[in-house]
């Protein structure tokens, strides 16, 4: 049974819809969130100003990858732990919802082109043996001379060789998010309101107040409004507005190919070729800080697709499905940014998973939940906490 403070200040007073918990955003992170605390039992109201699912959440690439396995720390381990049990999480999901995330461990494979790449590999090898091996698995940092498959990618230049990651994993994005709408929308305490902007937040009033002037109360506030979150964290600040984070565009594509869909995904400095199930394999990523148009595609995606062919045969021919653009939510410590406002309790972060937002959204989420619940939950890393970035 939820265990929320419902006696809370303000909750109703003015009119308006009341709820134990507001999330404000409905991309991979306020999906989670609102799903974890509805099955907790809080009385949750998810607002987004668009659709559910539609913002930087509505990519293709889905690659869910664990940081270096050297200089272990606590983050490190933090996001290691998030991907190993994202994996029996979905599933459970999948078992609930009869859908699917297009999830699957297939690995990733990083081609090397000069020796010293080949030396720092091989003693990420020995350190993976270290810090890769939870509850008696062993994942692997693996040099290999050979791609697993001929021409996956074309071995011209890679005289150094390859690191096979086997714990990497990729989901499909939008079935992703897709299935936790699903299971949502089943849920009978969840309030869903597409189409509303929250223009601002009374931290005193306990209430956020939408573009066309209707109020919602609550006893917390969930913001997870990927980059439309900064705005409303930085308004809270008693010192005035202060830059909390910023956007980084990104462009992505899918295309249509026969590939195999258990291949490792291909990582080679910055591009991404990742086969999805179904004959589609999504291609990414640019990494833009200054842009005109975020959503509009141009010659930089263009070139990415033009490397992705020259690197794997099998795409040369491959048509494209869709080119598409979003904006990723960077935070101002560059770390994912999460918790209690330090001078507002209710208010919580959730938000600037920047590039990594898929495979950690479900753990920050228990670490946000779990205090507001007082439910157990993970440590949430020093520097994810909302208080270290705003400091
Ligand atoms: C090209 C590209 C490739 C990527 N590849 C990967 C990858 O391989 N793996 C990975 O893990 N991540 C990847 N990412 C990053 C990942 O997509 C994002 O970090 C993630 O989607 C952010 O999720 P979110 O829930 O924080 O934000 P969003 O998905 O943007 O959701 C925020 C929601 O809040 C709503 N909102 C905003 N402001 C308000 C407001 N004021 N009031 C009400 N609602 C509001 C929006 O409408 C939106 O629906 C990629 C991103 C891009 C752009």
């Amino acid at each position: 049974m939820v265990n929320v403070d419902r006696a809370a200040a303000g909750q109703g007073q003015s009119g308006g819809r009341a709820c134990d918990i507001l999330v404000i955003g409905g991309g991979i992170m306020g999906l989670w969130a609102t799903l974890k605390a509805a099955d907790a039992g809080a009385a949750v109201c998810l607002v987004d100003a668009g659709a559910l699912g539609h913002g930087a959440s509505y990519g293709h690439l889905g690659a869910l990858m664990a940081h270096k396995p050297d200089g272990w720390n606590a983050k490190k381990q933090f996001q290691f732990d998030a991907l190993l049990e994202l994996e029996g999480a979905l599933q459970t999901l999948e078992a609930r919802t009869g859908l699917t995330s297009g999830y699957r461990r297939s690995g990733r494979l990083i081609p090397m082109a000069k020796p010293h790449h080949r030396e720092v590999a091989l003693r990420h090898e020995a350190e993976a043996r270290e810090n890769w091996r939870p509850g008696g698995q062993q994942f692997e940092w693996r040099v290999t001379d050979t791609p697993p498959v001929d021409g996956w990618p074309d071995a011209g230049g890679f005289q150094s060789g390859y690191v096979l990651d086997t714990f990497a994993a990729r989901a499909a994005p939008r079935a992703l998010t897709s299935l936790l709408i699903a299971a949502l929308r089943n849920s009978p305490s969840v309030h869903i309101h597409e189409g509303a902007v929250v223009s601002s937040l009374s931290a005193d009033q306990r209430s956020a107040v939408l573009a066309d002037g209707a109020r919602i109360h609550f006893n917390h506030c969930i913001v997870a409004a990927g980059n439309g979150s900064f705005p409303l964290l930085e308004a809270l600040s008693p010192i005035g507005p202060r830059p909390l984070g910023k956007s980084v565009k990104g462009q992505s594509a899918l295309l249509a190919a026969d590939v195999d869909p258990a291949l490792p995904l291909i990582f080679l400095n910055g591009l991404y070729v990742i086969p999805h199930e179904g004959g589609q394999v999504a291609i990414g990523s640019t990494s833009e800080t200054e842009f005109d148009d975020p959503y509009s595609t141009d010659g930089q995606l263009e070139d990415l697709i033009a490397k992705a062919r020259a690197l794997v045969p099998a795409l040369e021919n491959a048509p494209v499905l869709e080119r598409w653009a979003g904006l990723r939510p960077k935070a101002v410590g560059r770390d994912p940014m999460a918790g209690p406002h330090p001078e507002h309790g209710h208010i919580h972060a959730l938000t600037g998973g920047f590039k990594v937002s898929f495979g950690i959204a479900h753990r920050l989420a228990d670490c946000v939940l779990g205090p507001i619940l007082g439910q157990p939950h993970p440590a949430l890393p020093q520097t994810f906490r909302l208080e270290a970035h705003l400091g």
